[in-house]
């Protein structure tokens, strides 16, 4: 029997090795980490500064105070409290849907979607880049997985031909992408997607992880800055990035989340999220969805404009690099200079695609931004 401590040094050998970096300080622009100097923070996915936002955190504290920091039970069983229902409604309003559900994650969102809407007989059909999240939901749910390179339409065209011809009329077929990509930062074509799903009578979920909050009008995702969110089945989504909290949601028609409450196992036999995070969570969607979000997403785009003249599709900046131990190394030449930029190996990307994943957020200054570019270019890194 293999040993945990042969396979750790195999990863160790193939500089795919993984460790936990310990912050001392709450995330934000800048963070500390154990036994270091302060960095200037480009890794989290924390867009608009949220996460530590002074507002947030007051009204945190405040509805823990009013609902409590527990609820007790899975919504099915009795941990269905008034903020669950209450964020839910808001966010189904703000989306323009009828339904909306949440999870704890935007994971167990993904998992439990896909395998609570498809089984054995049906066909899922996935972007190759698609999220970790995503592809275990299809291999959990007992369909056939067939994945298209990506953004590739005339392949996605031949997966969905050939699901045609090899399904029973009452069978699903799934098409699962994401707006905007998590490791490349571009987007998918949602409106040739959506054509040729429809051509072919099948059904679509689109992952807004990185979307929600930061593009469309009141940072509603890409379905709704390209107009397409009424031809979207299920648009799902994160709590965890933008809205600066934890969390998944999934939205759509009435009967698709009545079935998911039915059939989504990760919703069903999982407790419910705390209630005051909940009540947290619709706080944060008031403020992305009014005047200081627009705010915020203008000073995060104005951030992404200064970093690169062709203004980047997204608040994800991939420098790919190629081989891991480049990006390891550019990594740690950048950690000397004060910035924190993590290195993204496979499997998180495609082998030989090893890179610096830079992420903005609304929270950086202007000075942060230069001093950034001031330091990629020294290093050569940006070629
Ligand atoms: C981060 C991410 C998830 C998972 O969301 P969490 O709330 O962090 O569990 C799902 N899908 C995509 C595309 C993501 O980037």
């Amino acid at each position: 029997m293999r040993s945990p401590e042969e396979e750790l040094a195999d990863l160790a050998k193939q500089r795919l090795r993984r460790e936990l970096r310990h912050l001392e300080s709450p995330q934000s622009r800048s963070v500390t980490m154990r036994g270091g100097a302060a960095l200037l923070n480009f890794s989290s996915n924390d867009y608009l500064g949220l996460a530590n936002d002074s507002e947030l955190k007051t009204r945190f504290a405040e509805n823990i105070g009013q609902h409590g920091v527990g609820s007790g039970a899975s919504r099915l069983v009795c941990g269905t409290l008034g903020p669950h229902l209450e964020l839910e409604e808001a966010l189904a309003s703000l989306k323009g849907v009828k339904a909306a559900l949440t999870f704890s994650t935007g994971f167990a969102t993904a998992t439990g979607v896909i395998s609570g809407l498809c089984g054995r007989g049906d066909v899922v059909i996935a972007d190759k880049l698609s999220h970790a999240s995503l592809i275990d939901g299809a291999k959990l749910s007992g369909a056939t997985l067939r994945v298209f390179p990506h953004n590739d339409l005339g392949k996605l065209e031949e997966r969905l031909k050939w699901a045609r011809k090899n399904t029973d009329n009452d069978a699903r077929i799934l098409v699962v992408t994401e707006s905007i990509f998590s490791m490349d930062g571009d987007h998918a074509p949602l409106e040739a997607i959506i054509d040729l799903k429809e051509r072919y009578g099948a059904l679509l979920l689109v992952d807004e992880a990185h979307a929600f909050g930061i593009v469309g009008p009141q940072g509603r995702g890409l379905g709704s800055e390209l107009d397409l969110d009424h031809r979207i089945d299920l648009q799902m989504g994160t709590f965890s990035k933008a809205v600066g909290l934890s969390g998944g949601y999934v939205c759509g028609s009435r009967a698709w989340i009545d079935l998911l409450i039915n059939r989504a196992r990760s919703f069903i036999y999982s407790t419910a999220p705390a209630p005051s995070l909940a009540a947290t969570i619709k706080d944060a969607l008031e403020v992305i969805s009014g005047e200081r979000g627009d705010d915020l997403r203008r000073t995060l785009w104005a951030r992404l404009g200064q970093f690169s003249e062709e203004t980047p599709a997204s608040a994800i900046v991939p420098l790919i690099l190629g081989e891991n131990e480049a990006a390891l190394t550019a990594s740690e030449g950048l950690q000397e200079k004060g910035f924190l930029v993590p290195a993204i190996r496979y499997p998180t990307v495609p082998r030989g695609t090893a890179r610096l994943r830079i992420t903005f957020s609304a929270a950086h200054t202007a000075e942060d931004v230069d001093a950034l570019k001031n330091a990629l270019d020294d290093s050569g890194a940006t070629g």
